[in-house]
């Protein structure tokens, strides 16, 4: 176990997991280390989305994990007007506390060697980084958004910018959608409910934007969104909680600029990879590992360090600029007679339909849609505002 190990991966979330499977299947001796033993709970909204799913394919892993989970062919969005917008658009929903150990599991098959382990400081970064007793050519840290760690490694540890909390109902209701509903009493956060197998539900509420989630008692955000909301009303009258909902914060935006020092490499939501407005974020962390992998796997043939330090601008180059449009996103619908508008024109318009589900699955910029609606008749005063923002003003 202390021999020198090529890559130490701390944290075996979606991020640590996917860049342990890469990397050992690429003939690396990877050691994965996490705080937990695994299986453990994740606070979560369970939901895989398109980016998510398409690493999976890329992993091999798409069948087995739609096998476990639970496929689902659409989404319905409800504006705060309750104006309901579907998008077919192709999900998979498994709880975390089984997804997140499969991928473990799947990476230690692959040659992994796991170790339960607190890690609470990474010695000589530059040179041979040490991880508590073990040391490795490379370490990448994958921490989510626990950033501690960073914090002892002298980077900016910044302040989280979400915050959610989400409970698992039963029920006998039948939703064969993900709901999300952009109601009143939460924005600019939102409310969700999304299927599970066994008859069970993953239903949320959460704020992802600093400011907004400062001093904000989300517990009684939930509780209105749970009385108030039709469907959540419906789903909780014969359905109860199987366990005592948990709250999690989030680090959205991938506002981090820190994201190597030496021979240590940061993935996933330690670098805030999670979805501004969203707050999707497996899929964005599971990326950001295959861009860090590609990286690593090129510095240990080559031995040059210049290799992981073009990491920041790879990040820069594939992931940021997908960032943009959930921003402008996050700004707009927070505003209730913009969601509603959008809602409308969405429902009675193929085309912001189309636009909608080339968003979800990402052959769209979400900027496009904005940049549509400024061109649609609105109300006095409104255009400017609108388009002022998809402009990025
Ligand atoms: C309520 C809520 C709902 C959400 N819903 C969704 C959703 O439906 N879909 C979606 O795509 N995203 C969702 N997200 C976001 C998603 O959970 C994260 O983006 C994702 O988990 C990030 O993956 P990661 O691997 O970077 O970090 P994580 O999954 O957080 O994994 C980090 C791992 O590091 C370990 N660790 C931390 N510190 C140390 C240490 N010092 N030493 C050793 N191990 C350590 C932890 O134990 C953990 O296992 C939601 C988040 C919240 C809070």
């Amino acid at each position: 176990m202390n021999e020198p190990w090529d890559v130490a991966i701390i944290g075996a979330g979606p991020a640590g997991a996917t860049a342990a499977i890469v990397l050992a299947r690429a003939g690396a001796k990877v050691l994965l280390c996490d705080k937990k033993d695994f299986p453990r709970e994740k606070v979560c909204g369970d939901a895989l989305t398109p980016d998510a799913l398409r690493v999976l394919a890329r992993l091999g892993l798409l069948d087995e994990v739609s096998r476990r989970g639970r496929v689902v062919d659409a989404a319905s969005g409800f504006s705060a007007s309750r104006i309901e917008v579907r998008i077919p658009a192709r999900f998979v929903t498994i709880r975390r506390v089984d997804f997140d150990a499969f991928l473990v599991e799947t990476a230690v098959a692959a040659g992994a060697t796991f170790e339960k382990l607190t890690v609470t400081s990474i010695d000589d970064p530059h040179t041979t980084p040490r991880v508590g007793p073990f040391t490795a050519r490379v370490v990448l840290v994958a921490t989510g958004a626990d950033v501690v760690l960073a914090g002892r490694l002298g980077l900016p540890m910044g302040r989280p910018d979400g915050l959610a909390i989400r409970g698992y109902v039963r029920s006998p209701v039948e939703i064969d959608r993900l709901i999300l509903s952009l109601d009143r009493a939460i924005l600019p956060g939102y409310g969700w409910i999304f299927p599970l197998t066994g008859g069970e539900y993953n239903v949320g509420v959460g704020v992802f934007r600093r400011r907004a989630a400062d001093g904000v008692n989300l517990r009684v955000h939930f509780t209105r969104f749970l009385e108030s909301f039709p469907l959540a009303k419906a789903l909780m009258a014969d359905g109860a909680f199987v366990a005592e909902p948990k709250g999690a914060r989030l680090r959205c935006g991938l506002k981090e600029s820190a994201m190597t020092v030496g021979r240590v490499v940061r993935i996933g939501e330690s670098i805030g990879t999670t979805f501004q407005f969203t707050g999707e974020g497996i899929g964005k962390a599971m990326e950001s590992a295959e861009v860090a992998t590609r990286i690593v796997l090129e510095y240990l043939t080559t031995g040059d360090d210049a290799c992981l330090q073009r990491y920041p601008a790879a990040i820069a180059a594939e992931l940021k600029p997908k960032y943009r449009g959930y921003e402008i996103a996050e700004h707009v619908l927070s505003t209730a007679w913009v969601g509603d508008l959008l809602a409308r024109r969405a429902a009675a318009s193929p085309s912001i339909g189309r636009v909608l589900e080339g968003i979800v699955n990402e052959t769209i910029d979400p900027v496009q849609l904005f940049a549509k609606v400024s061109t649609i008749p609105l109300p006095p005063g409104a255009r400017p505002f609108v388009s002022r923002l998809a402009r990025g003003d």
